[in-house]
């Protein structure tokens, strides 16, 4: 029988699972991935560029316009940034 996928805005339950199996982070702090105002991003920033489904993480957060936390490897600041350069 053929797998029923649920159709989001972006892409589809299936592959979003695909790539957030293998975040890396899921095997670290998660609170480094949120760190409160002003607290340091050099842990969450030092695994994202270990990670090997960075750059679908990236194009996720910017798709779903997630505003807390490191994805992808940049901070909140950084992303607006770079969707700013994108326009
Ligand atoms: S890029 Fe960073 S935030 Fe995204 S899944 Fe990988 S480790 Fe997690």
């Amino acid at each position: 029988m053929s797998e029923v996928l649920i159709p989001l805005a972006h892409g589809t339950i299936g592959e979003e699972l695909g790539w957030q199996e293998r975040a890396l982070c899921a095997q670290t702090d998660p609170e480094a991935f949120f760190p409160e105002k002003g607290g340091s991003t050099r842990e969450a920033k030092k695994v994202c560029r270990a990670c090997e489904v960075r750059a679908e993480c990236l194009e996720y957060a910017l798709q779903h316009d997630e505003r807390f936390g490191i994805w992808g490897g940049l901070s909140e600041r950084e992303r607006r940034k770079l969707k700013r350069q994108a326009v």
